[in-house]
């Protein structure tokens, strides 16, 4: 029989996930919202609930505060706590020791702030700078195209200073992680049309593909300059994405090229359902880093296996780095963490099982993914213990 490798020891640090909610009291119907990548209401509202993933969690956290499984229960008994008692049980019964957030989502008017965040969870903490968010902040504001390079360009030039550990793109939900190089004359037509949207409208929503895609390789000069690690979102998110030009393989022309090379790449979330190609990608770019996500994408135990082995089937155990990608909702990281440990302990038990591995390596390479790696890549200011 296949021995776990013993991992609940090591405190993870989650290399990709969100803030909570700073309000986080919840009835049902908004509970279920959390659990669903739909933006068809029903779904949200009533088949969210007939998920594996989600019956999975229900009984998780029924046994985490003793009480029945079922959604009042358990929601009545996370409704008794304090939003900051909480957060500070669930991730200290998740043993998070650090968590790079994302802060693209949720909108800063909800979510909790950072310094509370980082007390009440007893996290270090870094943050990554949202590229799009930024990038259609400056069109609503600037008027001239060359003007908005100017604005880009300095607003990226001292990232660290400015206080985060590196960036995130959506690319992958906007125009597809195809990015090209545009001629000037296609990048300023793009953006008189981003402009004339956000004239129109108040705002604007980064579907210009000659011009996001020229922003974002200021933005990848920028990192490669800086060292800065860059997470793309792969594969499967909402409705937004082309699930088509979301695969890591699309990214062939940013991980080509040689003057991005001292910029880590991070493909998000395991690339699912992408996983193979993204463990491939890890496998042969020294740049390229499979971030292996364990409460998104909203999968069963069994996919949760398959997803890990592919990734330690042919990913060396230095590019691949445990996340949850929860956000809102602290029961997100807290489930990716112990699920996480738990796909890890086994997946890396098999290669015991098989020969691959002694229990000394495989012990290494959790250490590795749950922690370590992500401790180097993104600057943490502690030493693992
Ligand atoms: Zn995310």
């Amino acid at each position: 029989m296949t021995q776990l490798i013993a991992l609940d020891d090591v405190a993870v640090i989650d290399n990709h996930c969100h803030a909570v909610a700073a309000d986080q009291a919840v009835d049902v119907p908004a509970w279920r919202q959390f659990f669903s990548e739909s933006s068809d209401p029903s779904m949200r509202s009533h088949d969210v609930a007939q998920t594996a993933f989600y019956q999975r969690l229900i009984r998780a956290m029924s046994e985490h505060f003793g009480v029945a499984d079922a959604e009042e229960p358990v929601l009545a008994a996370r409704s008794a706590l304090s939003a900051a008692e909480l957060i500070s049980s669930m991730f200290g019964d998740a043993s998070i020791g650090g968590v790079v957030v994302d802060t693209g989502f949720p909108p800063p008017e909800t979510a909790m702030p950072a310094d509370e965040f980082r007390a009440v969870s007893q996290t270090s903490y870094v943050a990554l700078l949202r590229l799009e968010v930024m990038f259609q902040q400056l069109v609503a504001e600037i008027g001239s195209y060359d003007d908005l390079v100017s604005a880009v360009r300095s607003a990226l030039s001292d990232v660290r200073g400015a206080g985060y550990a590196g960036f995130k793109s959506v690319a992958g939900y906007r125009t597809g992680l195809g990015i090209e190089r545009w001629p000037d004359e296609d990048a300023r037509a793009a953006f008189a049309s981003a402009r004339a949207e956000a004239e129109r409208a108040g705002s604007v929503r980064l579907g210009y593909k000659p011009l996001l895609d020229t922003l974002l390789h200021l933005a990848f000069e920028a990192a490669a300059a800086q060292e800065l690690p860059v997470q793309f979102h792969v594969g499967y998110g909402d409705t937004d994405v082309d699930l088509r030009r979301a695969s890591p393989l699309e990214l062939r022309s940013v991980l080509e090229e040689q003057a991005y090379r001292s910029m880590p790449v991070v493909l998000l979330h395991g690339c699912w359902p992408y996983v193979r190609e993204g463990a491939y990608l890890a496998s042969v770019y020294a740049h390229a880093y499979l971030d292996v996500s364990y409460a998104i994408p909203y999968v069963s135990r069994g996919e949760r296996m398959a997803m890990t082995r592919a990734a330690l089937a042919v990913a060396p155990f230095t590019k691949l780095m445990y996340s949850s990608d929860g956000g809102g909702v602290p029961e997100l990281h807290w489930i990716g963490a112990h699920e996480g440990r738990r796909a890890l302990a086994a997946g890396l038990g098999e290669l015991v099982a098989d020969g691959d591995l002694d229990a000394g390596q495989a012990r290494r390479a959790g250490e590795m993914i749950l922690r370590d790696n992500a401790w180097q890549l993104y600057g943490f200011e502690w030493t693992p213990s």
